[in-house]
Formats: structure tokens, sequence, C-alpha cells
């Protein structure tokens, strides 16, 4: 069976985000950018299907300026067969990727589409939601074990105080938990070989998307900084400054 797999571009988690000095967006020049920690584990659980023989083609989707190549090559070079790039310098909104997705999933007519339950930048968590409600497939979010049966895959999600197993039907939207897995690094040849992996490029105009952003950003600030910390002698210090001094006790 055929998975697609969506890998979004984004700030690597380990550089620490500022805001442009404007404060209309987060500064990015710059900035080292890596497959979105989520997707990751999405093109892992893809790789991982495809070594049980349970999938037989993974197919890498960004959507992005054209440096989403490189998330792509990453993708490839972790086990996706092939990419496709859907090119735009536009701004992109979960709607409008779920648009470009649904056009994709139209045209490659997979039988699952594996995506991170969120992005880091923009910590949405709507995407893999709205392509289950735009294109009507059963969708299993949050997922942290994905086990494919005949016609169906049961889905373990990680929800608020335990575990809940779903059973869809195919084809069907995955989204991944942080448990689901734990990616592997590419190796150099893996990476060398990704670069002879077919890549195709398309536009939102090409799928007949309209990607017109629903929501504005007014702000973009960073968190107050926090007030330095004192150190007391002993708990009875901690509690009388508790009590009188912060007044929560
Ligand atoms: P979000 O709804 O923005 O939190 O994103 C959830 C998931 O949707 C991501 O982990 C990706 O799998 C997918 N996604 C969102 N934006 C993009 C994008 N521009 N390109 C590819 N995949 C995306």
């Amino acid at each position: 069976m055929k998975v697609l797999v969506a890998v979004k571009r984004v700030v690597d988690y380990n550089v620490k985000v500022r805001p442009k000095a404007d404060g209309s967006d987060v500064d990015t020049a710059n900035v080292k950018m890596s497959i979105n920690p989520f997707c990751e584990i999405a093109v892992e659980e893809a790789v991982r299907l495809k070594e049980k023989g349970v999938v037989s083609e993974i197919v890498a989707v960004s959507m992005g300026p054209k440096q989403c190549q490189e998330q792509i090559r990453t993708a490839l070079a972790l086990g996706a067969d092939r990419g496709i790039l859907v090119e735009t310098d536009e701004e992109l909104q979960p709607l409008a990727v779920a648009k470009c997705l649904k056009a994709i999933v139209e045209k490659e007519e997979p039988q699952m589409v594996i995506m991170g339950k969120q992005s880091i930048d923009g910590d949405n968590n709507q995407t893999g939601q709205m392509l289950g409600a735009l294109t009507g497939m059963a969708q299993g979010t949050f997922a942290s074990e994905v086990v494919v049966e005949d016609g169906s895959v049961k889905v373990t999600r990680e929800i608020d105080g335990g575990l809940q197993t779903v059973e869809l039907k195919l084809p069907a939207v995955v989204t991944t938990d942080l448990r689901l897995n734990e990616p592997r690094y590419a190796s150099l040849p893996n990476i060398m070989k990704a670069k002879k992996k077919p890549l195709d490029t398309t536009s939102p105009a090409d799928l007949g998307v309209d990607i017109t952003p629903r929501t504005k950003t007014l702000k973009v600030e960073p968190p107050a900084e926090r007030q330095a910390g004192v150190k007391v002698a002993d708990v009875a210090e901690l509690v009388e400054k508790l009590k009188n001094e912060a007044k929560v006790i």
C-alpha cells in the first residue's frame, strides 16, 4: 500500500527563536531549519511499515518555499521513495495546507496519510484534522501505536489520563505523538542515494487551491522575562515567604 507523509520545514528545535524587530513574525533569517520533529516520527513510522512489508511506497510531501526540498531530501534519506514539493513563497496556514494535501491525495490515492500531530513553529495541531474532514477519511490523532490490518488500521491514541485504541477504515489520516517511535539518523550512503530519488514540484495554483490566509497575525512577542529567584535558608523561611510575600498559602 502507498503512504503519503507530510513533512514541514520549521526552525530547528534547538534554536532559541526571536521575533523580528517590528514584531511582525519570528525571525528566520540565518536560522537553522529542519524537519518538524513530529513529521520525522511520521517518516520513521512509514519506513518501519515498509520494512515490515506492509507499505510498498512512501511519498514525502512538503509545502512552502523552494528550500523545503532540503526537508524532502532528508525524508528520502530516511527511507521515503519519492518527494513532492508544493512550492509557494506565500504564507501557508493549516487550512491551505490541508486543501493542497487533499488535492495530492486525490491524485496519488494513498491508503494512509501520516502527519505530525503538531508543527513546533505554529503549534496549530489542525492540519491532520482538517485533512480528515475535507477528504472524509477517518482520522486517528496523537498516535502512540499504529497497527495496520486487512483494510483497516488500529491507532492507539494518547489521551488525558490514558490510552484509547480506535480502529479506522482505510484510507485514513494518522497524526503522530512523541512516543510512537524514535526516528533513526540518516546514514551517509542513504543521504547520497536520496539525491537521486525523484522529487516533483507543483504549486497551489497547479493543484487548483486558493491559499489565501484566513487569519492575520497581529503581533509576535517573546514571553516576559522571568524574575531572578532568591535562595532561602530553610523550609520555615520558604513557608514564611510563600505566606507573607507571595501570599499563595
Ligand atoms: P499543524 O496543524 O500546523 O500543527 O501541523 C500538523 C502537521 O501537518 C505537521 O506535522 C505536518 O505533518 C503537516 N503540515 C503542516 N504544514 C505543513 C507544510 N507546510 N508542509 C508539509 N506538511 C505540513
